[in-house]
């Protein structure tokens, strides 16, 4: 009899106890962590005071207040269907399926490509210019290790995407205007002359060495294999992009697409 009525007494205290911890009401006493939450997590522009309590259970779990911000606003961000309009991190303007640049988008710093590229008639390849001060310096490392990277494409505008992809024969390969990073100016297609944009060039040195040393470079692969489902891109072995190196590193070092990187440290509003 008493150990029912021990164990009955148990269940209320502990149920108390995790219905207690649950709520977290910002007017009642709170302990000194979660004062340190509301005041880190409320300074960003993204806080919904509504959601305090969601970001709190997310937060307890991935410590990661951007992280917390993201997966409570924005949880359909890896599947969205809606088209938004493209925001600028860190790493410069963020482009893919959903979030595209207008027509009016054109970058200010454009410069002629001036490393190793394909020539083509009537045509001033441009890049812009800080990504081309890094690609110069990658390009030469490479060069230093015998291997000859080539530019196949790098700034394309708006007009000239809306072209490619009326011609293209299979559109699920070309990005509509608008929707490709190749607009930001970022964005650069590297091969060999030899394999062009093909399959091909995986089997290459330079493919093996862009893999393991772009980032250091500030350039990362964007369409990475086995990623197609978060990127929405097949596998493109030679499609990179610029977002410097200290970006680069994170997303090389955890094996990230940008779309990781951006839910995971960049706060959506
Ligand atoms: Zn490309």
């Amino acid at each position: 009899m008493f150990k029912k009525i021990f164990l009955f007494l148990l269940f209320i205290i502990l149920f108390f106890l995790t219905s207690s911890t649950k709520n977290l009401s910002l007017s009642t006493t709170s302990s000194t962590l979660e004062d340190e939450f509301l005041k880190s997590i409320s300074q960003y522009k993204s806080f919904n005071p509504e959601m305090i309590d969601l970001y709190y259970q997310e937060y307890l779990l991935n410590h990661n207040l951007v992280l917390s911000l993201n997966k409570i606003n924005v949880p359909d961000f890896f599947n969205r269907q809606n088209m938004f309009p493209s925001f600028t991190f860190e790493g410069g303007p963020f482009v893919n399926k959903n979030y595209y640049l207008t027509k009016n988008f054109i970058p200010d710093d454009l410069v002629p490509v001036t490393i190793s590229k394909v020539n083509r008639k009537n045509e001033v390849m441009l890049i812009n210019k800080t990504a081309l001060t890094y690609a110069k310096l990658l390009f030469e490392d490479a060069k230093k290790e015998g291997m000859n990277l080539v530019v196949f494409s790098a700034y394309r505008s708006y007009i000239k995407q809306e072209n490619l992809y009326q011609q293209a024969n299979n559109k699920n390969y070309v990005a509509k205007a608008g929707f490709s990073e190749h607009q930001t100016g970022l964005a650069i297609d590297i091969a060999t002359l030899d394999t062009g944009l093909t399959s091909y060039f995986e089997k290459t040195r330079e493919y093996e060495y862009l893999t393991t040393h772009a980032h250091l470079f500030g350039f990362i692969k964007r369409y990475p294999k086995d990623k197609n489902t978060i990127t929405k891109y097949p596998y493109e072995a030679w499609h990179y992009r610029f977002v410097g190196p200290e970006l680069a590193k994170i997303i090389y070092e955890h094996n990230m697409t940008l779309e990781e990187y951006i839910y995971t440290y960049v706060a959506l509003n």
